[in-house]
């Protein structure tokens, strides 16, 4: 249970004082989050090495099929054409880019977490 609302609230995994992004970032303006390098109360390194974000990308991917596979399944309750069907797609995962972003992250970071670490 601590790991989903460890997610949800995108507090430091170590000591839940702090956030671990420094924005929010918009999708309506290209801005991506901002992550923090650490946490500025108990100092745990977000950036734990180089390229540990890269598995984040699955996650994403995953979050991207769920949200894909919700608004097709709405798409068949309300009986719409294929090309409606789409754009709705397009249009959701383009508002989610950023969410989808910042929860790929967090669910990678928390998956890794050990409490005995550092
Ligand atoms: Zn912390």
């Amino acid at each position: 249970m601590s790991y989903i609302s460890n997610v949800i609230s995108g507090c430091c995994p170590n000591c839940k004082k702090t956030k671990v992004f420094e924005t929010n970032g918009n999708p309506f303006l290209f801005r991506m989050p901002k992550m923090n390098q650490e946490c500025k109360v108990c100092n745990y390194s977000f950036h734990r090495e180089t390229g540990f974000y890269f598995g984040a990308m699955y996650m994403s991917y995953a979050l991207t099929v769920a949200e894909m596979v919700a608004v097709f399944v709405i798409g068949l309750i309300l009986s719409l054409s294929f090309l409606q069907m789409f754009i709705g797609v397009v249009i959701v995962v383009l508002l989610l880019s950023t969410f989808n972003y910042k929860m790929s992250r967090l669910m990678w970071l928390n998956i890794f977490y050990k409490k005995d670490e550092e």
